[in-house]
């Protein structure tokens, strides 16, 4: 998902829909915004994308200079409208609308318990939840905000508006990346980056693990709710996720992509091959940085067709394979009696990699060599990115060697783990899904991964 916030700034909802587009590659499910003019919040959200569920008209009618919205991925939760964000909730006190981008680990025990004590939920999200437990807390609303993101564990990037405040609040270990920037006269805060470059952000600070931003009365405060930090980002968040315009922490995704591809040459300094070609779009970073160090011509061997139904229904392994198809073309005269490098950045259930291989045997190459630019996934994420079910990944059931076959690619080889660290300086990355060390404790899905 993705989260969005402006402060402070004239249109308010009109901004965030900018923003949200500029996030539109975190969430395609459904989206939503929510504006304070200072007495009342309004929200209006939906199924679908940014560009589907607003219009010139209706964000004309949402008046207000504050603001919080959201683009949905489903993965706690289902895909059902009151899943949908920002959530609302009214009391005497006021209203408070939030935002998520994440997944609470504990977000089962925490409702439960809740529930035992008489709270009742729309959904079956779990950031609902941390609206109640807001709501539960004694204090001015920044000391609830604090105790609340106290008792979670688990991955968040959590915006809470009032009628005339946005608390920006950033799990302990960092798992998803949070930033704000000057714009106009006040703030916007977002999961990525690349929305600044749209709206005219600048002086982009990055929101800390364990950090609490305030922005009210026309400032910003920083505050801490724990000293128990452990910065490790999401690796997804660089090697698929994120934008390649973003910067993350301090790391241009786009650099950190092609310094992947530099360290997977460096494993293949006897390959003897024609061509590089990179999967679009994800992987045409790392293609390039293993193209460049290797000295081989980078090639567009592969094409898009950019107009492919995002939620392209897939019965039979026939229309899958159209699917493909649909989605991928190889160039003939470029991969013909070619010896091929092909970069991808990673594998979930092996199909995709298995037809691209497919598709350029047909159009002719000479050999496939298969490089991914992260290892191998062989761990479910609890963090909110669907790397999918563990019986889905193709990593936990077979090895190198068994992939190579089944995917029919002359050779195959990963990043390894320690490499993709060393993008980051060594330290400050989740690789969890890679090599399960899960950096939080699991609750119920400590079962699923032993
Ligand atoms: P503070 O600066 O004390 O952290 O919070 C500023 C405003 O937040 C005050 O107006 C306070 O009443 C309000 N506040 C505290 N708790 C809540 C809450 O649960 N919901 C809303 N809407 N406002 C709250
Ligand atoms: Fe990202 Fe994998 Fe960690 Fe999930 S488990 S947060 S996908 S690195
Ligand atoms: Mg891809």
């Amino acid at each position: 998902c993705g989260v969005f916030g402006a402060y402070r700034v004239s249109s308010a909802a009109a901004l965030s829909y900018y923003g949200l587009h500029a996030l539109q590659h975190r969430g395609q499910e459904g989206c939503g915004i929510a504006v304070s003019d200072g007495k009342n919040i309004s929200c209006q959200k939906g199924k679908g994308l940014i560009s589907e569920v607003f219009n010139e008209e209706s964000l004309s009618k949402f008046n207000g200079d504050i603001a919080v919205g959201h683009v949905r991925y489903t993965t706690a939760g289902g895909n059902t409208i009151e899943n949908v964000q920002p959530f609302l909730s009214v009391s005497h006190k006021g209203t408070l609308a939030l935002v998520h981008n994440g997944q609470i680990v504990n977000a089962k025990e925490l409702r439960c318990k809740m529930e035992d004590e008489g709270s009742i939920f729309q959904g079956t999200s779990d950031s609902e939840i941390v609206l109640h437990l807001i709501q539960r807390q004694k204090g001015s609303l920044l000391e609830k905000i604090q105790k609340t993101a106290q008792m979670m564990e688990g991955a968040f990037a959590i915006l809470v508006m009032s009628e005339n405040s946005i608390y920006a609040v950033r799990d302990k270990y960092g798992l998803r990346p949070l930033s704000y920037a000057k714009v106009q006269d006040g703030y916007c805060i977002s999961s990525e980056t690349c929305a600044y470059d749209v709206i005219a952000g600048t002086d982009i600070v990055d929101i800390k693990p364990g950090e609490i931003v305030k922005f009210s009365d026309g400032k910003v405060e920083h505050f801490s709710y724990t000293n128990d930090i452990k910065h490790c980002l999401c690796a997804m968040e660089y090697i698929y996720f994120s934008r390649p315009d973003s910067t993350l922490d301090g790391i241009n995704v786009h650099l950190f992509r092609k310094k992947s591809g530099v360290l997977l040459a460096e494993y293949d300094k006897d390959l003897e091959a024609d061509i590089v070609i990179g999967v679009p779009d994800s992987s045409i970073s790392a293609a390039s940085g293993y193209a460049e160090a290797r000295r081989l011509p980078y090639e567009m061997g592969l094409i898009k067709n950019r107009y492919v139904a995002r939620t392209f229904i897939q019965p039979t392994q026939e229309l899958r394979d159209r699917g493909v198809r649909m989605k991928l073309s190889a160039i003939r005269s470029i991969v013909e009696n070619k010896r091929i490098v092909l970069i991808d950045d990673s594998i979930v259930r092996g199909t995709t990699s298995k037809r691209i291989v497919r598709l350029l045997k047909e159009a002719g190459a000479l050999e496939v060599h298969m490089r991914i630019a992260s290892p191998m996934i062989c761990s479910p994420c609890f963090y909110g990115v669907d790397t999918s079910t563990k019986e889905e990944l193709i990593a936990s059931r077979m090895n190198v060697d068994e992939l190579k076959e089944y995917i029919q690619a002359d050779s195959l080889k990963f990043l390894n783990v320690e490499d993709l660290c060393k993008i980051k300086g060594g330290t400050g990355l989740c690789t969890a899904c890679f090599d399960k060390q899960y950096p939080t404790e699991l609750y119920s899905y400590k079962k699923i991964v032993e």
